[in-house]
């Protein structure tokens, strides 16, 4: 059970490591452009990231500014970083390959579950100007908000609030992304799909993890699995 804090902590030491060193300017700055650029080629086309929209929007994001001051200098290396109140932000190639499954097309609707720092949601938002973003904890729903703003993502909609629950407001969405893990594809989120839509969502408990696409065809719902993750549980709101 223990197993996975002493992996994580030991590749966090030795990917620390390597990237501080290395892409310091002369000024002392850390090159982040060139870190980027790095990650896509290294963890993202490396691994098979083939879509040339999501690789481009993975090369302009700047997750740095997404993540606590202390992890700057780590946010492009090939691991989740803590982002406050026990959550994280997921691992660059995780972001990549659920915007990648999710084959999201400009002016179509798609809505978020899990905020966390909202950079997710502002890789979304580089392909589409309808996002729509639901975080449960107050403080980190705030937070993102303000941060999205401020980096220029005004069109995002974010609601603190219950993911189980969806947002009917603005239902049915092309495609759903949850970034956090439920036991089972929660109903409310299956009805508020178009047919035709596309969700990606985790479901289990960890160890046992498995990302899915979620495809409504005709009322009926197909689901595959894409690969073995971890993600922090969707916790049911009170
Ligand atoms: N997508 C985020 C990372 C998400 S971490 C990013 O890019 O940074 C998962 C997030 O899901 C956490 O912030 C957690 O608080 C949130 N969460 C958990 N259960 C939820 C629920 N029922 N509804 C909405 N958000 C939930």
């Amino acid at each position: 059970m223990n197993r996975y804090p002493i992996l994580l902590t030991t590749i966090c030491v030795i990917f620390y490591c390597q990237s501080c060193g290395q892409e310091k300017q002369s000024t002392g700055k850390i090159d982040y452009p060139k870190l980027r650029e790095q990650m896509v080629q290294q963890q993202l086309i490396a691994r098979g990231i083939q879509d040339t929209t999501v690789l481009a929007v993975m090369r302009k994001v700047p997750r740095h500014l997404f993540v606590p001051e202390k992890y700057r200098a780590e946010a492009y290396n090939d691991y989740p970083l803590p982002i406050g109140e026990g959550q994280t932000i997921s691992q660059p190639y995780i972001v990549a390959l659920m915007t990648e499954s999710l084959k999201l097309k400009p002016q179509e609707k798609v809505l978020e579950i899990g905020t966390g720092s909202g950079y997710q949601a502002a890789v979304l938002a580089e392909i589409t100007k309808n996002v729509y973003t639901i975080e449960i904890l107050p403080s980190l729903a705030t937070t993102a908000a303000k941060r999205l703003t401020e980096l220029g993502y005004t069109s995002v909609k974010v609601k603190c609030g219950d993911g189980y629950q969806g947002w009917k407001e603005y239902a049915p969405f092309d495609a759903i992304i949850v970034t956090c893990a439920p036991e089972d594809i929660p109903k409310a989120l299956v009805d508020q799909l178009k047919d035709g839509g596309r969700m990606v969502i985790p479901v289990g408990e960890i160890p046992n993890q498995m990302l899915y696409l979620v495809e409504k065809r005709k009322g009926t719902v197909v689901r595959k699995g894409i690969i073995p993750v971890l993600f922090v549980p969707m916790v049911h709101g009170k």
